[in-house]
């Protein structure tokens, strides 16, 4: 056999690639492929700080491949004709793929299928590449997935992973076939200032540097916002520029509670796209219908104006907002927060929350954001679906200093210690001194208005 094309998609890199190791094994000429894809442009997935951070990825991913001898090619438009033409320019025999698990990317997997076989060619697709378990590789007796989390860890932490793959020495790519030019991040408008850096180069820096140091307080930590203890290798497992096997493998050697907090961490992403890849219609709708009649009237539309801004008049609430804007990213505390105050104390609509997130999330993802919602909303997989978090009690247990709400709404920087979480409570002059709204709304009002709207009252 000749020559393979290697479709990359969210796994951008040369690290534990099997695909690209199969298609190496078996062919003299490679052909690394990635197709900037109109159908998940068009589908609102292209939000800029994304974007930016692909073009990270893909420069990294060429750079990487040349090192190599070889080249990244680029082509866009849809995905399965620039697949067939790329390989019917090189004359390939086969092309590698790892598995997706959205509905979009099984439709791409079988229209690839049966547009390449017409052609005389084979499609291999690759379990875990983007996954440390494939969706459907544990599940329980009377189901096709888990829809309760610690059951499927139970099963997950005893599934064997298969060895991590090095990056291979080198790669030839035939000559004739041509790339697009590649994009780069200064040609986008609307980034986040403080957006992290793309590519698997920094993504290894990142991994290494945690695993010497961050991981092993991570179990103690990872809820302390200031702190800012969590891994945010988020992005770098969104686009693939890291191998979720790796990771687990590498967590494991390291060992230590910190660890094992991370790798559970790591099987919640899995878990998520268990349940997406059994139910893809959880990314717009409910998983578990609690009859919710979600507020849209103009007042409401005034309170997610006042959310998405960061200007709810909850300091906890309005610093993780900005956090968003500002970096494209913001700690799962925060998230939990957040999502909590938009979904159950404004009771307004899991979907509106995670659109805008879609819209800033450097590492938004459809299964871990829109589940992650679901979860918060009290309509995924939440065992407690009427829970809500205080964001006040919260920002106390926290923030409990009120470092992480004065890093991002400086307008309180003023304000000492947990006094910054209620600054409603200063009075006369002193309130007056700050240039910052009142509560938009009383948590009583709206934990009482949640809990009629779900029978509960
Ligand atoms: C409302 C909401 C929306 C979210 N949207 C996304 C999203 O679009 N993309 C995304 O990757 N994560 C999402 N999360 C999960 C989580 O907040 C982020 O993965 C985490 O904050 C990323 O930071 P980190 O890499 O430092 O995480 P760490 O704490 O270091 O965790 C390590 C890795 O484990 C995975 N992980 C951690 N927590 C979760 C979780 N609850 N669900 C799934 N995977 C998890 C992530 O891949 C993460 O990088 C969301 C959570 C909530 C509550």
């Amino acid at each position: 056999m000749n020559v393979s094309v290697v479709l990359f998609t969210s796994d951008l890199r040369l690290h534990d690639h099997p695909p690209l190791r199969a298609a190496l094994d078996g062919a003299r000429q490679v052909v690394p492929l990635f197709v900037r894809d109109r159908a998940v442009d068009g589908a609102g997935f292209a939000a800029p700080n994304r974007l930016a951070f692909l073009a990270d990825c893909l420069r990294d991913l060429d750079a990487g491949l040349r090192e190599r001898g070889g080249r990244l090619v680029l082509r866009s438009g849809d995905v399965v004709d620039q697949v067939c033409k790329v390989a019917a320019e090189a004359d390939a025999d086969e092309v590698h793929l790892a598995a997706g698990v959205s509905a979009y990317a099984h439709r791409r997997e079988q229209r690839l299928r049966s547009a390449l076989e017409a052609d005389g060619r084979r499609l291999h697709v690759h379990e875990t590449v983007i996954t440390a378990v494939a969706p459907g590789a544990v599940t329980p007796s009377s189901s096709d997935h888990f829809a309760v989390f610690t059951p499927y860890f139970r099963h997950w932490e005893r599934e064997h992973l298969r060895d991590a793959l090095g990056a291979p020495r080198g790669v030839r790519v035939p000559e004739s076939v041509g790339s697009e030019r590649l994009p780069t991040r200064t040609e986008l408008s609307g980034l986040s200032q403080g957006l992290a850096a793309g590519g698997e180069e920094e993504g290894r820096k990142r991994l290494m540097a945690w695993l010497r140091g961050g991981i092993t307080a991570y179990e103690d930590r990872h809820d302390d916002l200031a702190g800012d203890a969590t891994s945010h290798l988020s992005p770098h497992l969104h686009f693939g520029t890291l191998s979720p096997v790796e990771l687990v493998h590498r967590a494991r050697r390291t060992g230590g509670p910190g660890a094992e907090a991370f790798v559970r961490q790591l099987a919640w992403r899995d878990f998520h796209y268990q349940v997406l890849a059994a139910r893809p219609d959880a990314a717009t709708a409910d998983y578990r219908g609690r009859g919710d009649r979600w507020r849209s009237e103009a007042a409401a539309r005034e309170e997610v104006e006042a959310w998405r801004t960061g200007r709810t008049g909850y300091p906890v609430i309005d610093a993780a907002m900005r956090q968003l804007r500002h970096e494209g990213w913001m700690h799962n505390r925060g998230r939990l927060l957040t999502a909590s105050f938009l979904t159950k104390t404004l009771y307004v609509d899991w979907r509106v929350g995670a659109r805008h997130f879609l819209e800033l999330l450097v590492d938004g993802d459809v299964a871990n954001n829109q589940l992650n919602w679901q979860w918060m909303a009290g309509t995924g997989t939440d065992t407690r679906p009427n829970r809500v978090l205080n964001p006040v009690t919260q920002a106390k247990r926290y923030d409990p200093d009120g470092a992480y709400v004065r890093r991002w709404v400086p307008e309180l920087e003023g304000l000492r210690g947990a006094a910054v979480h209620e600054p409603w409570k200063l009075k006369g002059l002193d309130r007056a001194a700050y240039d910052y709204p009142d509560p938009i709304v009383e948590l009583a009002d709206g934990l009482a208005r949640f809990r009629h709207a779900r029978g509960r009252d």
